[in-house]
C-alpha cells in the first residue's frame, strides 16, 4: 500500500488551498444574496484568475484546457477547492458540469466536443443532466423511465417531464435521457441526447425551491412538447443511455465526495477554533470531553472518508466497476459529512445558527447529498445484494 501523494500533487493542492482562502472564501458572505450563489461577472473574474495560476480544471485533460490529472490524482485538490461550495465552481470543476465533461470526453463525436464540449471546458458554457421524472417517471428506479424518443425520418421527437435538472436555467445545453425503444428492458432501451437549451420544444418551467441551494441555474423542471432533434444529436450510440451513464455516476459519485470532504474538513476546523476560543464553566469548551468527543468523532470519519475514496478511486483508475465500494463511499461520506457539520453547529451554540458562518448554509445543502446521485437506501441495497450473493443468496426482488 502506497498512499503518498505526488509532489506535484501536494503543490497543486497548496496552491488550490490557498487560491480558495484568498480568492474565493471572501464571496461567500454574498452567496444568499444571488439565486446563483454567485455573480456572473465575479464568477468570470474568479475563472480567470484561477486560469492564470494554472489551477483551472484540474480534471481535465491538457489538450481541453485542463491540468490532466488522473482521478486519484485529483483526490486532495478537489477537496482543497470543496473547503467552499464556490471553490469547485471557481475552477471549473463543480456538478454537473464536472460530470457533464467527464461524460462528454468519453464519448462525444468530434461535432458535439467543439460544438459543446469545448466552450464548457473553457469554462463559457453550463450545462445540465435530464434525468430524473416526477411521478410517475424515474427517480430512483430509472427503470420507470417514462421521457419518450420517437424516430421520424432522419429525426427524434421528444416528449416528457423532467424535474431536479441542476443547472439548467442559463444552461447552453442539456444531456436528456429518454426512451428510444419501449419493447427492450429499459436498461436496454434508453439513449442519451445533447439538446441546445433554445431548442424548440424545451420549455423550463421553473426553478424548484429547495433548502440550503443558490446554485447557479437552480434545480430545474422542464417539460418536453415535440422536441425534434436529429441523429447527430444522440450521444454515445442508440440504446446505451444507461451505459454511459453508469459510466458518469461511478466517478462523478467519487468527485462529490471529495468536495463535500473539502466543506466537513473546513467545519471541524471552525467548530475546534471556536472551541479553543470560547470559555465555559471554567476552561475552554475544548477542556469539556463531550466536545472533545465530538470532535474525535468528526477527524474520525473524515479519516475513514478518505481512505475510502483512496481507495474506491485506485479501483476505478484500475479498470475495475468498483461497484459496491463507490455505493458504500457514496453513503459513508455522504451521511457522515452530515453528521460533521451537524456536530460543528452544536459546538458552535447560536453563532453555528447563524449566517455569520458557513455552516447553517453548508448544513442545509448537506440535506441534499443523502438524496442525489442514488439515495443512500438504493446504495445500501445494492450493497446488501453484493454481501448476500457473496452467501449464495438472492436479495434481488
Ligand atoms: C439538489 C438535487 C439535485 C439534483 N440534481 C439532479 C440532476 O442534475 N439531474 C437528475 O437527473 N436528477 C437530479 N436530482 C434528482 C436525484 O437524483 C433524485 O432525487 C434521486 O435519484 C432520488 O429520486 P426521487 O427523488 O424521485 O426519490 P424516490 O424515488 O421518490 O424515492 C424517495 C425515497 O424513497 C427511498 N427509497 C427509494 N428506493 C428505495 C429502496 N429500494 N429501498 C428503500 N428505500 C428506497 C429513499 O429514501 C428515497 O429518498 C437531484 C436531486 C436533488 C435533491
Amino acid at each position: 500500500m502506497d498512499f503518498s501523494v505526488p509532489v506535484r500533487v501536494q503543490e497543486l493542492t497548496r496552491r488550490v488551498r490557498q487560491f480558495v482562502d484568498a480568492e474565493v472564501i471572501p464571496y461567500e458572505a454574498a452567496v444568499d444574496d444571488h439565486e446563483d450563489g454567485i455573480a456572473p461577472d465575479a464568477l468570470a473574474r474568479l475563472r480567470a484568475k484561477a486560469k492564470s495560476e494554472g489551477i483551472f480544471a484540474p480534471q481535465l485533460p491538457i489538450e481541453l484546457g485542463g491540468l490532466g490529472l488522473t482521478l486519484e490524482e485529483i483526490v486532495p485538490v478537489f477537496e482543497a477547492a470543496g473547503r467552499s461550495t464556490l471553490g469547485p465552481l471557481a475552477l471549473n470543476c463543480s456538478a454537473p458540469d464536472e460530470g457533464n465533461m467527464h461524460l462528454l470526453h468519453m464519448f462525444a463525436s468530434p461535432e458535439q466536443v467543439e460544438r459543446y464540449l469545448k466552450p464548457l471546458a473553457a469554462g463559457e458554457t453550463r450545462s445540465a443532466f435530464a434525468m430524473t421524472e416526477p411521478a410517475p417517471g424515474a427517480g430512483s428506479d430509472p427503470t420507470m423511465l417514462q421521457t419518450s424518443a420517437v424516430r421520424d425520418g432522419d429525426d427524434w421527437v421528444i416528449n416528457g417531464h423532467k424535474w431536479f435538472t441542476s443547472g439548467a436555467d442559463g444552461a447552453a445545453f442539456l444531456i436528456i435521457m429518454a426512451i428510444t425503444n419501449p419493447d427492450v428492458a429499459a436498461h436496454k432501451g434508453a439513449t442519451l441526447f445533447l439538446a441546445p437549451i433554445d431548442a424548440q420544444g424545451i420549455e423550463v418551467l421553473r426553478r424548484v425551491p429547495i433548502m440550503g441551494g443558490n446554485d447557479p441555474g437552480g434545480h430545474c423542471e422542464i417539460k418536453f412538447h415535440d422536441l425534434r432533434l436529429p441523429a447527430s444529436a444522440i450521444l454515445g450510440e442508440e440504446g446505451q443511455g444507461f451505459a454511459l451513464t453508469q459510466k458518469r455516476l461511478g466517478p462523478a459519485r467519487m468527485t462529490h465526495c471529495m468536495r463535500w470532504t473539502g466543506i466537513a474538513q473546513r467545519a471541524l476546523e471552525i467548530a475546534t477554533r471556536y472551541a479553543t476560543e470560547r470559555q465555559a464553566f471554567g476552561s475552554a469548551l475544548s477542556g469539556h470531553q463531550s466536545i472533545q468527543w465530538m470532535l474525535a468523532d468528526s477527524a474520525t470519519e473524515l479519516h475513514a472518508g478518505r481512505l475510502m475514496i483512496q481507495h474506491t478511486t485506485w479501483l476505478l483508475v484500475n479498470g475495475n466497476d468498483a461497484r459496491q465500494e463507490s455505493s458504500m463511499c457514496k453513503v459513508f461520506v455522504a451521511e457522515s459529512v452530515n453528521k460533521v457539520l451537524d456536530r460543528a453547529i452544536q459546538i458552535c451554540g447560536a453563532k453555528g445558527i447563524s449566517r455569520d458562518l458557513p455552516l447553517s448554509r453548508w448544513y442545509e445543502a448537506a440535506r441534499a447529498f443523502r438524496i442525489y446521485d442514488g439515495a443512500s437506501e438504493v446504495h445500501r441495497m445494492v450493497i446488501a445484494r453484493q454481501v448476500v450473493k457473496q452467501f449464495g443468496g438472492d436479495a434481488a426482488r
